[in-house]
């Protein structure tokens, strides 16, 4: 407990400079591989921290590793910085009103996420100096994990060969530790060729690939009756062949996403999605290229870390809203439906609570959730490193991810303090790991247990090239 309080404290002391450095990612929102201003942001603290810094890992611009501490076990703590597109957003209005029409905003809040775990390796960084404990604390900057897995990346070039144990958090409404309930996802882009032609004066010449897109989703979609009903296929078109309806689209692209519970699952859902592929090719007597760009496994639980970490939040309590944040929270639940207010409560197994804009709570360790259907980078980690998750209110509740609102929210007074909450819980949980043997070696053997009997293969294999220009479409 002496060390938890020791280390929340140095949180408390430094975390005014990690809120600005949150605020100044969340006014430069850059997305997947282009985070270049963001990356320089982060790799220019851990630099001021006294941090040994290594940019441009794994072959990807803007990730990094910082460390510190000599000797001993390695911790991970892992950020992230990317932002989405199409949710510029003035900060701290409930109305919308982009900043830039059609640019980017940090709809997932992820200026919070990277800024907390450096904060919280910070912490740690000077608590071990301090106490001259053996041991060494990891920052991983990780870019792109809107889709682009940059962890996976990481995790393929060895980055976490030598860790002991990682840890990592999300911005939400609810407080608790992250269920490790994700879907393993991969995106795959499909790119059709056929032949141009004049669409009037020689349409029996032409072959369309705008035609071969479209008989593929329409294959894909009448899939989705077969399929296990936790599995998700989405699609975007990244180009529909141009602006002409008079020219045969002689190329048109567009680009799958598919998620299932287990990685056996999604890769025979793969198989069938380019047997559809396939079979329109033939159809519209085009040729297919297929290209995977990235892939994430589903998440991996640890429960002694799981406990440790709920632990630290219990002993911590919320983040200590107070009526000023919760009147601003209430603005924006006007902007919600009734529906995403109480589906956010289902989603962490709690009864709704009506009136309520933000939560102070720290959800139960086990409940019953409905299915959470997302996935995150962070489930490539896990299986090969013991890995532990927390989220931390840091907005109102009922905001939908991905959103407006979320953006407007992301550097008001109740964003810092689910920062500063997120950072000192991650920041305790790597000082109980490092004080208590005994918790480092449970760690390691459920983690040992869990994967004895589960192999592994990384779904960012060899011949996968980094995305680096995914988000330039
Ligand atoms: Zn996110």
């Amino acid at each position: 407990m002496e060390n938890s309080k020791e280390v929340w404290r140095r949180v408390d002391e430094k975390s005014a400079a990690f809120f600005a450095l949150s605020d100044r990612i969340w006014g430069t929102p850059e997305l997947n591989y282009q985070e270049t201003r963001s990356a320089a942001e982060h790799a220019a603290m851990l630099e001021a921290e006294g941090f040994r810094v290594e940019t441009c890992v794994a072959g990807l611009p803007t990730a990094m590793v910082g460390e510190a501490g000599e000797g001993g076990p390695v911790i991970a703590i892992l950020g992230e910085y990317d932002a989405l597109p199409g949710l510029s957003q003035e900060a701290g209005t409930s109305v919308q009103k982009p900043l830039q029409a059609g640019g980017n905003g940090h709809g997932c809040g992820h200026n919070m996420l990277g800024s907390a775990s450096l904060l919280a390796a910070a912490a740690v960084k000077d608590w071990l100096a301090h106490n001259g404990i053996a041991g060494r604390v990891r920052y991983y900057g990780c870019p792109a994990e809107e889709g682009g897995s940059a962890k996976g990346f990481m995790v393929r070039s060895g980055l976490f060969d030598d860790v002991d144990i990682a840890i990592c958090w999300h911005p939400a409404a609810f407080t608790g530790v992250n269920k490790p309930i994700s879907l393993a996802c991969v995106e795959v882009e499909f790119t059709f060729h056929g032949r141009a032609a004049h669409a009037a004066a020689s349409p029996h010449l032409g072959r369309s690939a705008l035609d071969a897109v479209e008989l593929m989703n329409i294959g894909v979609n009448y899939m989705r009756e077969h399929m296990p009903s936790s599995a998700r296929i989405h699609y975007a078109m990244i180009d529909s062949g141009g602006i002409a309806p008079n020219v045969v689209q002689a190329k048109a692209t567009v680009r799958h996403l598919i998620r299932a519970r287990t990685l056996d699952e999604m890769w025979d859902l793969v198989r069938r999605v380019k047997n559809v592929a396939q079979g329109a090719a033939l159809m519209s007597e085009t040729t297919v290229a297929i290209q995977q760009l990235s892939g994430d496994a589903n998440l991996v639980g640890n429960r002694p870390l799981e406990e440790a970490m709920h632990a630290n939040l219990t002993s911590l309590g919320g983040p200590g809203f107070d009526a000023a944040d919760r009147a601003f929270a209430a603005e924006f639940q006007k902007t919600f439906s009734k529906e995403d207010i109480r589906a956010s409560y289902g989603r962490f197994g709690l009864p709704v609570r009506e009136g309520e804009s933000l939560s102070e709570d720290i959800y139960p360790l086990d409940f019953n959730a409905d299915l959470f259907v997302g996935s995150t980078d962070v489930g490539t980690v896990s299986w090969v490193v013991p890995t532990v998750q927390c989220r931390v209110a840091s907005y109102a509740v009922g905001t939908p991810g991905h959103s407006w609102q979320l953006v407007a929210q992301g550097r008001a007074p109740a964003a810092h303090k689910g920062l500063a909450l997120a950072a000192k819980a991650m920041a305790g949980v790597a000082v109980d790991a490092l004080s208590q043997p005994a918790l480092m070696q449970a760690a390691k053997d459920a983690f040992a247990a869990f994967r004895a009997d589960n192999p592994f293969q990384n779904p960012i294999t060899a011949d996968i090239e980094p995305p680096l220009d995914m988000a330039a479409h």
